[in-house]
């Protein structure tokens, strides 16, 4: 069967949480280069290794969508509120588009 990468971690338990993640909405993740990092140190500095998450290819489109959630999800915590710029609107921080027109959050403005 033919797997997909579809996330590509900073770290072991970064992928792994996404994996997991996946897992638990019945797809069939692994993750590739995180056993690396448990034998051999100078892999952390080894451009290119990073663990990867794969899944099979018929599931890839699935997962994305699914990563892309789980990313939501876990900055909603801290997010602060926002005002839409486009008309106006007050938006919680868990929002990612505006509940009155829809527009988009972009993200990534303060990095
Ligand atoms: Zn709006």
């Amino acid at each position: 069967m033919a797997f997909e990468p579809v996330y590509e971690g900073e770290n072991p338990v970064d992928a792994h949480l996404v994996a997991n993640f996946l897992q638990a909405n019945g797809l069939h993740p692994r993750v590739e280069h995180d056993q690396l990092w448990s034998v051999a140190v100078e892999v952390l500095t080894t451009p290119g290794v990073l663990p990867t998450v794969k899944v099979p290819q018929v599931e890839a489109e699935t997962a994305r969508q699914l990563i892309e959630q789980w990313r939501n999800d876990n900055s909603a915590g801290e997010a602060p509120g926002w005002q839409c710029p486009k008309c106006g609107a007050d938006n919680e921080g868990c929002f990612s588009l505006c509940w009155q027109c829809g527009h988009r959050l972009t993200t990534g403005d303060n990095e």
